[in-house]
């Protein structure tokens, strides 16, 4: 016990009054070239509970941390002051940033994810998410258009905190920005991979112009797929198959839409 203490990292006074508890993460560091994160990036844990994702996000072979973790009673703990880079993002862009641990808060929401039964978010949990949530973007200043998943600066890697997440819910308290998604045809395959030409085109353009990591080739390759299916996890959440139909070019264009005429920040 006294050799554990010698080397635990100190603690720290939380930066939210919505923080339950602190545990420190020992994998932070300064961020680099930013003072103030622009950015909230939502994850959720993959792991069978909290305590077991806190332990890992503490222990410094994990090469990873997270600023808060949110249980699924909606409990918050606080692992990383927010004026320092957590290790959450991994290899990721977003609006041609590709250092998005440093300019962004990480907050990774209990749930074992997609390959362990992927429940549904507990509504009291969804109350601390966005009770916390408002509190940092408040403070940090950080608008709408910076909330973001996990999926969305790295959609060839992760895919959460997936589909069942509510961004429609989110928006209504401010938090990230949201068009109600254009209705799915049943017959409308959409394009997917192997298919080539304008409309293509005109998709890769629109997804690059939104922020994701994506190349205007006209080409629907695997690396597109995977965007296209980042975007549906967030922004048209019944199908996320990776394929472009029209419901897919319809919320897109209407989210471009509605946040260039949109007058927040
Ligand atoms: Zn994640």
């Amino acid at each position: 016990m006294s050799n554990s203490r010698k080397s635990a990292p100190r603690s720290f006074k939380p930066d939210s009054a919505r923080v339950d508890s602190v545990h420190p993460a020992v994998n932070i560091e300064p961020r680099r070239g930013v003072k103030k994160p622009s950015l909230l990036i939502l994850h959720y844990t993959g792991m069978a509970s909290a305590a077991k994702a806190i332990d890992w996000l503490a222990r410094p072979e994990s090469k990873v941390s997270c600023h808060y973790v949110i249980d699924e009673a909606g409990c918050v703990t606080q692992m990383v002051p927010e004026r320092l880079r957590a290790w959450h993002a991994g290899i990721s862009y977003w609006r041609g940033e590709t250092d998005i641990n440093s300019r962004s808060i990480g907050i990774e929401i209990q749930n074992p994810g997609h390959e362990d039964g992927y429940p549904d978010f507990p509504a009291r949990q969804m109350a601390a998410v966005i009770a916390l949530s408002q509190d940092i973007v408040k403070r940090n200043r950080i608008g709408p258009e910076g909330v973001l998943a996990h999926s969305d600066v790295a959609p060839e890697r992760k895919v959460d905190p997936g589909e069942k997440f509510n961004w429609a819910l989110l928006a209504r308290h401010g938090l990230g920005l949201w068009v109600r998604p254009s209705p799915l045809k049943a017959d409308d395959a959409g394009l997917s991979i192997g298919a080539t030409g304008e409309h293509v085109a005109n998709a890769q353009r629109l997804l690059s112009q939104y922020g994701y990591n994506i190349q205007q080739t006209g080409i629907f390759d695997a690396a597109m797929a995977k965007v296209v299916r980042g975007f549906q996890l967030h922004f048209r959440p019944k199908r996320p198959n990776g394929h472009l139909d029209r419901s897919t070019m319809l919320t897109l264009s209407r989210l471009i839409a509605a946040s260039s005429s949109d007058g927040t920040g």
